[in-house]
C-alpha cells in the first residue's frame, strides 16, 4: 500500500476560501455609497473589484504558496566589491506591479480627485495589504516622504523625488524609506547619535541606524544632529538621503545585517551604518523631529487603515471556515457560542473601519484645505488615537481568529500564523500605544481636540433616530464627557501620564460607538440594511469606558520600584 495517498474513508477537512474581497465586504460597500458622490462611484467600485478579485484569488494564491521565501542580503560580490544588494521576495515583486497598476501611492496626489483621492486610495489600500505580505509598509513611507517634501517648501527636492514617489510608471518608481530609530532609542529619537557634518560643500552623515524598513528603497528621509547643534529632538535636523548614486554604487552607507524578526518578515528591516553618507537638508538645520512629523502623520493613517484590513481578513478566512467545519452535528457558524465570538470580532471590525475612515477623510479635505479650525485640531487628535486603537483591536482580533482554526490556527501553512505575527506588529512601530497615548495627551492640543470630538459625537447623537440606536451613542458621549471631566479636574502631572492610555482608549471606543450608531442609522434609512444597528448595538455592550484614575505610588509599590 503507497501510505502517501489518504485512505477514502478518511475525513480531510477543506480549507477556507476568499471570493473576491471587494464583493464579500458589505461595509466597505454601504460606506462608499454614503461617502462618494453618486455619479463617481461605477468607476471607483469597478476597480475596487478588480481589486478584490486579485487580493482574495491570484495574489493570495502566491502569498501561500510564497511562505517560505523571504528577502536575501548579499554583501559582497564575487571580486570582493561591498554591494549590499536586497533580492525581495516573488509576492513583492508583483505587489510593486499592482501597486503601480492601481496608483496606490499615486491616487492621492492625482489632484483632479479633489477631496475624494485619499479615500479612493485607502479603499484600495485596504483591499491590498492582507495579501501584500506587507508591502505596504515602504508604500505608507513613500507616500508619507512625498507629503513632507511637499510641505517642506523645498523646491529642488520636491522637483527631484516627487515624480518618483507619485509615478506609476515602473522605470520611475521610487519608494522612500524612513531611518529614524537608532540604538538609543525610537520612541525619544531625541537621543540620536547620527552626527550632520559639512565637508566640502555638502552634508555628510556619520552614525547608525537601527531600524531601517525596506532597505532596498532609491530614499530616505532620516535625521542627524549638524555639528554644534545642542542635544534633543531641536537639535537635530531632516535630511533627504539618495541610497545609490547614478551607476548604482552606495552612497557612503552599508547594511550591516537584516534583522531577524517575529513577523513582517518579507520586508527586509536593516541596520544601517552611515560613514560619510552624502545627504541634503530639507529644510532648517534644526527642530528635524518637527519637520518629519507629516511624515509619520501619513504612516499612521496607513498602519490605522492596515490594522483594519488584517481584521477583515482574519475575519473573513473565519467565517468560511465556520461554515464548513463540522462539530458536535452541526457547522461551527450554527453554533451560538462560536456565533457570538465571531459577531463580536466583528462589530469590533465595524468600529475600527469607520474610525480608520473618518481619519481618512479629514486628512484628504486636510489636504484641499477645507478643514476649519476645529476639525483640524480633531484631525490632530484623531491621528495618534486612530492608530493606536486599531493597533490594538487588530492583535485581539486576529488573536481570536487564529483560536476560531482550533489546531489548524496554529499550523504555518494555513497562514494564519503569519497573519498573527504581521499584525503584531502595528502597536509597535510608529509610535508605540504609551508613546500614541502620551502624544495624544500632551502634544495634540488635547483640550480643543477634545471639544471638536465632542462636537462631532454630539452631532452624531442628534442625528440618530432609531431609539437604541440614540441610547448607545449618548454612551458614547457620556464616556468623552467623562474623559473630559477627568481630564479637568487632574492636577497631578505623574497620574495623569499614567492614566494617558485609559484615556485614549476610551475616548477611541467611545468615539468608534458613535460612529457606528451614525453609520447604522444611514444604513437603516438608505438601504434598509440592519447589520449596522446589529454591529453597533453589539459593540455597545462591550466597555467603552475604560477610564480610571490610579495612584501610581501603588504601581511602583507593586512592581518594587
Ligand atoms: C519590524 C519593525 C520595523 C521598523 N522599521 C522602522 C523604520 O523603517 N524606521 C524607523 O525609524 N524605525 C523603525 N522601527 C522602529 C520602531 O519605530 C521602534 O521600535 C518604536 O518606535 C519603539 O522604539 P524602541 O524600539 O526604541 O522602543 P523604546 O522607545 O525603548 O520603548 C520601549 C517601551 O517603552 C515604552 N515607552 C517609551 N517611552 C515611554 C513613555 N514616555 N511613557 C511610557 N512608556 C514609554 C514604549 O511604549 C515601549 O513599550 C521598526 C520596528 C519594527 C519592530
Amino acid at each position: 500500500m503507497n501510505r502517501q495517498h489518504v485512505p477514502q474513508a478518511l475525513f480531510t477537512q477543506s480549507p477556507p476560501r476568499l471570493g473576491n474581497s471587494f464583493r464579500d465586504d458589505p461595509l466597505l460597500a454601504g460606506w462608499l455609497r454614503r461617502v462618494f458622490p453618486v455619479a463617481s462611484l461605477p468607476g471607483i467600485a469597478a476597480e475596487l473589484d478588480e481589486l478584490g478579485r486579485v487580493a482574495g484569488g491570484a495574489l493570495y494564491a502566491l502569498q501561500l504558496a510564497d511562505r517560505l521565501n523571504e528577502p536575501v542580503l548579499t554583501q559582497w560580490d564575487a571580486w570582493g566589491n561591498r554591494i549590499d544588494e536586497v533580492a525581495v521576495s516573488p509576492l513583492w515583486r508583483e505587489a510593486e506591479r499592482l501597486t503601480l497598476g492601481h496608483g496606490l501611492v499615486a491616487t492621492a496626489y492625482e489632484r483632479e480627485r479633489g477631496r475624494h483621492a485619499r479615500l479612493e486610495q485607502f479603499a484600495k489600500v485596504y483591499l491590498f495589504h492582507p495579501s501584500s505580505d506587507v508591502y505596504t509598509c515602504p508604500l505608507a513611507m513613500t507616500d508619507g516622504a512625498a507629503c513632507t517634501l511637499l510641505q517642506s517648501g523645498n523646491r529642488a527636492l520636491m522637483e527631484r523625488a516627487l515624480p518618483h514617489l507619485t509615478s506609476r510608471d515602473p522605470a520611475q518608481f521610487w519608494t522612500s524609506g524612513q531611518w529614524m530609530t537608532e540604538t538609543t532609542g525610537g520612541s525619544d529619537v531625541g537621543r540620536s547619535e547620527t552626527r550632520a557634518v559639512f565637508e566640502d560643500g555638502c552634508w555628510r552623515l556619520y552614525g547608525r541606524k537601527w531600524f531601517t524598513s525596506a532597505v532596498n528603497s532609491q530614499m530616505a528621509l532620516t535625521l542627524a544632529r549638524p555639528e554644534g547643534n545642542p542635544q534633543g529632538g531641536m537639535g537635530l535636523a531632516m535630511f533627504y538621503v539618495e541610497v545609490r548614486d547614478g551607476a548604482g554604487r552606495l552612497n557612503g552607507l552599508c547594511v550591516d545585517r537584516l534583522k531577524d524578526k517575529l513577523g513582517t518578515r518579507k520586508v527586509p528591516t536593516a541596520e544601517l551604518t552611515l560613514d560619510g553618507t552624502v545627504a541634503e537638508l530639507v529644510g532648517q538645520p534644526v527642530d528635524g523631529t518637527r519637520a518629519i512629523e507629516p511624515m509619520l502623520a501619513i504612516t499612521r493613517m496607513w498602519n490605522s487603515v492596515c490594522a483594519v484590513a488584517s481584521m477583515r481578513r482574519g475575519l473573513a478566512l473565519a467565517r468560511s471556515y465556520a461554515a464548513e467545519r463540522l462539530a458536535f452535528g452541526q457547522p461551527l457558524a450554527r453554533l451560538p457560542l462560536h456565533l457570538d465570538t465571531l459577531a463580536g470580532l466583528e462589530a469590533e471590525t465595524w468600529g475600527a473601519f469607520l474610525m480608520a475612515f473618518l481619519l481618512v477623510e479629514l486628512n484628504g479635505r486636510h489636504e484641499c484645505g477645507e478643514l476649519d479650525d476645529e476639525q483640524r485640531a480633531l484631525l490632530r487628535l484623531l491621528t495618534p488615537l486612530t492608530k493606536l486603537v486599531t493597533g490594538k483591536q487588530a492583535v485581539a482580533v486576529v488573536t481570536e481568529v487564529v483560536e476560531s482554526f482550533g489546531g489548524a490556527g496554529y499550523l504555518e501553512d494555513t497562514g494564519l500564523p503569519a497573519l498573527l505575527r504581521d499584525t503584531h506588529v502595528l502597536p509597535i512601530w510608529e509610535g508605540t500605544t504609551n508613546v500614541l497615548s502620551l502624544d495624544a495627551l500632551l502634544r495634540s492640543d488635547l483640550h480643543s481636540g477634545l471639544a471638536a470630538l465632542l462636537g462631532r459625537a454630539s452631532a452624531c447623537v442628534r442625528g440618530v433616530a432609531e431609539p437604541r440606536l440614540a441610547g448607545a451613542a449618548r454612551q458614547g458621549v457620556g464616556a468623552i464627557e467623562r474623559a473630559a471631566l477627568w481630564l479637568e479636574s487632574a492636577q497631578d502631572p505623574e497620574r495623569m501620564q499614567a492614566g494617558a492610555r485609559r484615556l485614549a482608549l476610551t475616548l477611541a471606543r467611545a468615539l468608534q460607538l458613535v460612529l457606528l450608531c451614525e453609520h447604522a442609522q444611514w444604513l437603516l434609512d438608505h438601504a434598509r440594511d440592519a447589520r449596522g444597528l446589529a454591529a453597533a448595538l453589539r459593540y455597545s455592550r462591550a466597555p467603552v469606558d475604560v477610564m480610571h484614575d490610579f495612584d501610581p505610588s501603588l504601581d511602583r509599590q507593586l512592581l518594587g520600584g
